[in-house]
């Protein structure tokens, strides 16, 4: 296998991509080279404007990660991060004050922001971004693209008794960073989706591939934004590729994150046979081939196996980039044929 496909999320999406390239570089995929090049798809539902940025969280933990500059114990912004900005327009009284930029981080958004100003889309912004970040380590063997050029911002639907409707509508990055999803979330809204088309080389990455990976993102807000961009689900039942997805939900929970909250909003049951199921066998209409559970959850594997799933239990926690390597590894293995 030469090329490999990834749906990424943040901060999962990251820590995966983080062993399936330590996987490849150190030879341990079955059957995947390891000049092998992969291409990741990554979420921009969560992106928003603030104090006048572009800030794109999903793309730059992903450019972060894989560059080394990434925070590790928070995961997500750059490492040894100071906040004189942030004091600053606190200072000022500015809002909002919940949604932090350290200093380091906001000159990433500064170049962004100049560049789209200057009428360049996302991916061409993405692309010069990633020449300081990836390029120095991985030449052309990494690419990461965002799902579209278009803007889409999921928006969270929450209860407020206040409001005449009995309802408020919140930015995502409301509801997750200053709510901490701590609130019941009544619909997910993805603005802009149904009229988004596919990034340059989206479509292509999919028809292209040798292999495609779900990695353990978040099945609603990262990778169901991400297939519901218009002709990626059509790009996925139709390539010759498998499409291997590792779950999320790890012994009925989310291993961090608010993925168990949103998957109630959609109806979704909350368990690794539970995603497995919502995304669906590509032979009954879905878009999975093969579908990773935890060891934990090898109960579940009866009912993958029912829906047309090759699956299997394996451990699932991303501890360190060795254990995260052999889940690659174990994906890979799953539809080998
Ligand atoms: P985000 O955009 O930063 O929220 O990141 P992603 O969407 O890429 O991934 C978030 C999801 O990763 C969470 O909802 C968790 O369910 C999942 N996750 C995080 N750590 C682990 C882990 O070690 N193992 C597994 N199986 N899932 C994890
Ligand atoms: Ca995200």
């Amino acid at each position: 296998m030469q090329n490999i496909t990834v749906l990424s999320g943040g901060m999962g999406g990251a820590r995966f991509l983080q062993g399936l390239l330590h996987g490849i570089s150190s030879g341990t995929l079955p059957g995947v080279a390891a000049d092998a090049r992969v291409t990741v798809v990554a979420n921009t539902a969560d992106d928003l404007w603030v104090h006048g940025l572009k800030v794109c969280p999903d793309l730059d933990t992903v450019m972060y990660t894989l560059g080394d500059g990434i925070d590790p114990e928070r995961g997500w912004g750059r490492r040894e991060e100071t906040w004189s900005v942030r004091t600053e327009l606190a200072a000022y009284g500015v809002e909002p004050t919940w949604f932090g930029l350290g200093d380091r981080d906001v000159a990433t958004h500064l170049v962004r922001t100049q560049m789209l100003e200057a009428g360049f889309p996302l991916s061409q912004v993405t692309e010069a971004l990633c020449r300081r970040w990836l390029s120095p380590t991985y030449g052309d063997g990494v690419r990461l693209l965002p799902m579209s050029d278009d803007r889409v911002e999921t928006h969270i639907a929450i209860a407020d008794p206040e409001s005449p409707s009995g309802r408020r509508v919140v930015h995502f990055q409301e509801y997750w960073v200053r709510l901490r999803a701590s609130v019941p979330a009544e619909a997910v809204l993805v603005v802009g989706l149904d009229q988004s088309t596919p990034g340059p080389g989206v479509l292509d990455a999919l028809a292209e591939a040798d292999l495609v990976l779900l990695p353990p993102s978040n099945p609603v807000v990262s990778v169901g934004t991400i297939l519901g961009v218009p002709q990626v689900r059509e790009a996925l039942a139709a390539t010759s590729a498998p499409v291997v997805g590792l779950s999320p939900i790890v012994g009925g929970s989310h291993v961090r994150g608010m993925a168990e909250q949103l998957l109630g909003t959609i109806g979704v049951e909350v368990s690794a046979a539970g995603v497995g199921l919502h995304y669906g066998a590509r032979s009954a209409g879905g878009v999975l081939d093969g579908w990773l559970v935890d060891e934990r959850d090898a109960d579940q594997l009866g009912r993958l196996h029912d829906a047309g799933l090759a699956a299997a239990a394996v451990p699932l926690m991303m501890t360190d980039p060795e254990a995260t390597a052999a889940m690659a590894a174990a994906a890979v293995g799953l539809v080998r044929r």
